[in-house]
């Protein structure tokens, strides 16, 4: 049976509690594995280079895509980011589901290349609860606020390329959908094809010996 890992991509409205989702899928299971992307932004407070991203400047971001060092990119806000191959292809071939945490343009571009991705959309129930959440943070502004409402009107036009839409009301609740949905995806035919493969010559070996 095929050892490779599921590429799972989570994009979602900001504020709809992607990162505690991903923080709490990795605690409780251990066949998960974090992407750290690639950014021109600047480091936030507390970030760290290497755990929260890694941290380079324009130059050096577009000779990566020269090279063919990320799986997808796009810019965000005025900055680029992007998905850095090597970590991703090494930990899929172990076994491990590589968890990409990305926005909806680099998600578009892994179900073009990658079709065996699985693409999950993270939401709150509902508009007022996502702007109580934003509100609730006590982080932003109203007027940021108001930005980021008016971007996920524009993100819900795109939710429907997604595989599945994650409903995260209760968190334990919804990172379990999220794991049920992962073991559910790998027996799927798209992602079984080496599988399938080997048990139809298998059965062809038979088939002639009963000709
Ligand atoms: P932030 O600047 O708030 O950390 O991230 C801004 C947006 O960029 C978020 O929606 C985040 O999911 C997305 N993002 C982070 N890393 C990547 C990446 O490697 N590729 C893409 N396409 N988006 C990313």
């Amino acid at each position: 049976m095929e050892k490779k890992g599921i590429l799972l991509v989570i994009s979602g409205f900001s504020g709809a509690g992607k990162g505690t989702l991903v923080k709490k899928l990795m605690e409780t299971y251990d066949e998960y594995a974090l992407s750290v992307s690639m950014t021109t932004r600047a480091p936030r407070e507390g970030e760290q280079e290497g755990v929260h991203y890694f941290f380079t400047d324009r130059e050096r971001f577009e000779k990566t895509i020269a090279e063919d060092g990320l799986i997808e990119y796009a810019q965000y806000c005025g900055n680029y980011y992007g998905t850095p191959r090597a970590y991703v292809e090494s930990q899929l071939a172990r076994g491990s589901n590589v968890i990409l945490e990305i926005e909806m343009q680099g998600a578009l571009q892994i179900k073009q290349k990658i079709p065996e991705a699985l693409l999950l959309f993270v939401t709150p129930p509902s508009a007022a609860e996502l702007e109580r959440r934003l509100v609730g943070r006590g982080t932003e502004t109203p007027e940021v606020i108001a930005k980021r409402l008016a971007r996920a009107y524009e993100e819900s036009e795109g939710m429907d390329a997604y595989d599945y839409i994650v409903v995260n009301d209760v968190l334990e609740e919804c990172v379990e959908e999220v794991h049920r949905l992962v073991d559910a995806a790998r027996c799927e035919p798209i992602r079984r094809t080496e599988f399938i493969k080997e048990i139809t010559e298998e059965l062809k070996g038979f088939a002639k010996g009963a000709e």
